[in-house]
């Protein structure tokens, strides 16, 4: 899997879709692929034995960078947390279904798209990123605009630092708030590498100036499973 970095770096490979030819090539690029999978079962970044599907992820909090782990490195990452640059990260997904945000606050960020994701740094910073074809790009958060939104939503107060995300969507699907209002914002609390697929899945598919029916398929893929997977707030 490749994992790109925050903020720009240029993402390896993948990502082209092959044009149809013939029946007979279209075997091959099929054999080709599935050979392709064989050899890119993902192993551990930090012992070499190999990983399902569902593993676990470090942040390296200076590379900025995510490594795929086993259960054993990620565990021992913990163990040895002081000494290492990596950090493992928290699996927990909850849906801030009364979070509040207002439009003035989300002004001020200046978000150029209508996603966005901020963190709390170990080292005392505060980032805000938002998905560009180009990669995560950084944006403006103050210190007193982030006070002001932990003081609205205290579940802000228990962001890990470094590796643990506020995503707000304001995609525009329209759906219900806690109370039964239409609302087309969204807000979820998410391990950092959700933010990185999300990235990912942007600068890999995004097309022209608008992104293209396949990236917002995709965003739409992406939003959904993130839907289903949260636990709403009220229940953790
Ligand atoms: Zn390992
Ligand atoms: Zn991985």
């Amino acid at each position: 899997m490749t994992q790109p970095e925050i903020p720009q770096t240029p993402v390896g490979g993948g990502g082209n879709g092959s044009s149809s030819g013939d029946g007979a090539s279209s075997i091959a690029a099929l054999r080709r692929i599935s050979r392709r999978r064989e050899e890119t079962q993902e192993q551990c970044e930090l012992c070499g034995i190999g990983l399902s599907d569902d593993h676990e992820h470090l942040y390296d909090v200076e590379k900025r960078q995510l490594a795929c782990a086993c259960p054993t490195c990620a565990v021992l990452s913990e163990v040895r947390a002081g000494r290492t640059t990596y950090r493992r990260v928290p699996r927990r997904y909850l849906a801030l279904r009364d979070f509040r945000m207002s439009d003035e606050q989300w002004d001020s960020l200046a978000i150029p798209v209508n996603m966005a994701f901020l963190t709390t740094g170990s080292d005392g910073g505060l980032h805000c990123h938002y998905p560009s074809p180009a990669g995560a790009t950084e944006s403006l958060l103050t210190l007193e605009g982030w006070e002001e939104l932990v003081a609205q939503n205290p579940v802000l107060s228990t962001l890990e630092p470094d590796v643990e995300a506020l995503l707000v969507s304001r995609v525009g699907e329209r759906h219900e708030d806690v109370e039964g209002q239409p609302t087309e914002h969204e807000y979820f609390l998410v391990p950092i590498d959700a933010c990185f697929e999300l990235v990912g899945l942007i600068r890999v598919h995004w097309r022209g100036f608008s992104g293209g029916g396949q990236a917002w398929e995709r965003i739409g893929d992406f939003f959904a499973g993130l839907r289903a997977r949260a636990v709403p707030e009220e229940q953790t």
